[in-house]
C-alpha cells in the first residue's frame, strides 16, 4: 500500500492538488498562445483526452493579453507559464487559474511582490518550475546542473515566497535524466509540505519519454511522492495524458478502466492474439469502471489467470472459452469469441455502475 507523503492542498482552480486530492495529470499546449483560436482547439483536445490542468507559455505582451479570451472558451484550469517579464506574470494574474514563475528570475524583490500580490487577490497558487538546465547562476556556478542545484534553487525559491508570506505553492524539479530527476524530488521532500509536479523535462519521443517517464516518476509515486505530473513527449499531445494516466494506473494509484492481461505469446499459440489484444484495447477504450480482463493465447496459464479476471478468453484448438469471475460461461468458435468478450465486457462495466 503506498502512503503517500502529507502534503498542503492547493487548488489550480477546482482541481484540488496535494492533501488527499487524486493525483492531477496535466500537460502543455504548444501552439503560439496569441493564436486564440488554434490554442483554445488544442485545450480542447487535451480536455477530450482527460487532462485535468493545461498550461500555455506566455513569452510576450500578445500572449498574455490573448488569455482572457482563451480562458472564456475552455474550462480547463489554466496556467501561464512564464519567464523573466513580472508584467506579463500581472496580466495573466487576470485571466489564469495558476502562474508558474521562478520568482528568482523575475527580478527585484519588489517585482516578485508586486506578482505575489496579484495571486493573493484572486486565490492563485504559483508554481515554482525549477529546471536543470536554467538553474539561476547562483546555483549553477556553485552545484553544476546536479540535484543540489536544483534543490538549493528550489529552497530559495520557496523562501522567497515565503517571506512575502505567500504559502500556495507547488514544486517541480525537472531534468531531462531519470537519475538527476528522482534524487533532486527525494532530497527536498522532507525540507516542506508543499504539493510536487512531477515530471522529466525534454524526455524525448513516446517510446524514450514513456520509459524515463514510467521509472522516474513510477518511483517517486511508489515512494508517496507527487500530486500532480506531466509526461513531457516529443509527439502527439494526448499521449501525454494516455501514459501519465496509465503510469498512474499501473502504479496502484487510480483505478479506472480495464486493467488488461496478455501473454506474450510463444509457439503455442492457437490465435492471432496481438490483433486480438491490439482490438480490446481500442474497443474498450470508453470504459471507465475498474475491470481485470484476461485474453491469453492458450490454455497454459489463461485457465490461471482467469481465475482473477472479471471476463477472460482462453484460446484452445479451433475454439476457446469465455469465462466470467472464473466460471466458464461459453465455448465458442475462435472466430466468435472476440466479439462474445467484448459484449461480456460491457455487460460487467454497466453492471458495475449500476451497482455503484
Ligand atoms: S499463454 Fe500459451 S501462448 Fe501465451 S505465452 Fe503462455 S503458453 Fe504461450
Amino acid at each position: 500500500m503506498i502512503k503517500r507523503y502529507p502534503t498542503k492542498k492547493i487548488y489550480v482552480g477546482d482541481v484540488a492538488i496535494g492533501g488527499d486530492a487524486p493525483i492531477s495529470v496535466q500537460s502543455m499546449t504548444y501552439t503560439k498562445t496569441s493564436d486564440i483560436e488554434a490554442t483554445v482547439e488544442q485545450i480542447r483536445a487535451l480536455h477530450f483526452a482527460g487532462a485535468d490542468i493545461v498550461r500555455v507559455a506566455v513569452p510576450d505582451m500578445a500572449a498574455a493579453n490573448a488569455l482572457k479570451a482563451i480562458k472564456e472558451q475552455t474550462t480547463l484550469p489554466l496556467v501561464a507559464d512564464i519567464h523573466f517579464n513580472h508584467k506579463l506574470a500581472l496580466i495573466a494574474a487576470e485571466s489564469v487559474d495558476c502562474i508558474r514563475i521562478n520568482p528568482g528570475n523575475i527580478g527585484s524583490k519588489e517585482r516578485v511582490k508586486e506578482v505575489v500580490r496579484a495571486c493573493q487577490e484572486r486565490n492563485l497558487p504559483i508554481r515554482i518550475g525549477v529546471n536543470c538546465g536554467s538553474l539561476e547562476s547562483q546555483f549553477e556556478d556553485k552545484y553544476g546542473q546536479t540535484p543540489e542545484g536544483m534543490v538549493a534553487s528550489a529552497d530559495y525559491n520557496i523562501k522567497f515566497l515565503e517571506d512575502l508570506g505567500f504559502t500556495d505553492i507547488k514544486i517541480s524539479l525537472k531534468a531531462s535524466d531519470v537519475q538527476r530527476t528522482v534524487q533532486a524530488y527525494r532530497d527536498l521532500r522532507p525540507m516542506n509540505n508543499y504539493p510536487f509536479h512531477l515530471g522529466v523535462t525534454e524526455a524525448g519521443t513516446l517510446f524514450h519519454s514513456t520509459i524515463k517517464s514510467s521509472i522516474a516518476l513510477g518511483s517517486l509515486l511508489l515512494d508517496g511522492i507527487g500530486d500532480t505530473m506531466r509526461i513531457s513527449i516529443t509527439g502527439e499531445l494526448e499521449k501525454e495524458i494516455e501514459v501519465g494516466r496509465a503510469i498512474l494506473k499501473d502504479a496502484g494509484l487510480t483505478k479506472e478502466g480495464l486493467n488488461i492481461i496478455s501473454c506474450p505469446t510463444c509457439g503455442r499459440i492457437e490465435a492471432d492474439l496481438v490483433s486480438a489484444v491490439a482490438q480490446v484495447e481500442e474497443k474498450t477504450k470508453h470504459i471507465k469502471t475498474p475491470l481485470n480482463v484476461s485474453v491469453m493465447g492458450c490454455v497454459v496459464n489463461a485457465l490461471g489467470e482467469a481465475k482473477s479476471a472479471d471476463v477472460a478468453i482462453a484460446y484452445g484448438k479451433g475454439s476457446g472459452l469465455i469465462i466470467k469471475k472464473g466460471e466458464t460461461i461459453a465455448k465458442l468458435p475462435t472466430d466468435e469469441l472476440l466479439e462474445r468478450f467484448l459484449k461480456e465486457v460491457e455487460f460487467e462495466a454497466k453492471k458495475e455502475e449500476e451497482q455503484k
